[in-house]
């Protein structure tokens, strides 16, 4: 159990990020903070400053640009992170993959669990693996739980793009990158994916590069 004088290094840490002023550095894969897991919030950052912490994910989110943020991503070991997809993407592959839009929101302590046994798969990015894409075939519908920002519980289905966004922003909170899970042999540079597998689903690249898909 940690007491006040424990907590004081994650809100120092965090008042060090913050005071800079601006998008946070976000780190990449080879930081052992992504892969320590996180503590639970439970009120290591006084609400004044998770606040200003939150807004400062949600300005470094927009500025990558990306679709979610972990906190571990900047440097802080703490299960949070913040969700929004506009989904700036042609009809038909919104309709293919279920990339709606998602609202922004803020994930305080969330876990997940697979609803059913459908699986999708997709090519997807990490802000921490800059430069790549994989294909992950993930869970299609999943249970969250956990909290909002304001402590209230949060217990809601998700489904489409919204539940690869949760459950990869979820799993960097347990210490797991998209690559842990991906079909190694999809891997693609950005400038390879943009050339060839622009298609809505990855049925073309699975023939291609040799992987299976469920
Ligand atoms: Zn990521």
């Amino acid at each position: 159990m940690a007491s006040p004088s424990d907590r004081a290094p994650l809100a120092e840490r965090v008042e060090e990020l913050l005071a800079a002023g601006g998008p946070l550095p976000i780190v990449a894969a080879g930081d052992p903070v992504l892969r320590r897991g996180t503590e639970r919030y439970d009120g290591q950052l006084a609400p004044a400053l998770l606040a200003r912490f939150v807004e400062a994910l949600r300005v470094t989110m927009h500025a990558a640009p990306g679709v979610g943020l972990a906190a571990p991503q900047v440097g802080v070991p703490l299960r949070l992170a913040v969700i929004e997809d506009p989904a700036p993407v042609p009809a038909e592959v919104a309709a293919a993959r279920g990339r709606v839009p998602q609202p922004f929101r803020v994930l305080v302590n969330p876990v997940y669990e697979a609803v059913g046994t459908a699986r999708a798969a997709f090519f997807e990015g990490c802000l921490s693996v800059p430069g790549w894409q994989a294909v992950v075939a993930r869970p299609a519908e999943v249970r969250l739980r956990g909290e909002d920002e304001h402590g209230r519980p949060v217990d809601e289905v998700f489904t489409g793009w919204p539940a690869r966004i949760v459950q990869h922003e979820t799993d960097h909170l347990d210490g797991t990158l998209y690559l842990d899970r991906a079909e190694l042999r999809s891997l693609s540079s950005n400038e390879e994916l943009a050339r060839r597998w622009t298609e809505p689903t990855p049925t073309t690249a699975a023939k291609s590069l040799g992987f299976d898909l469920p």
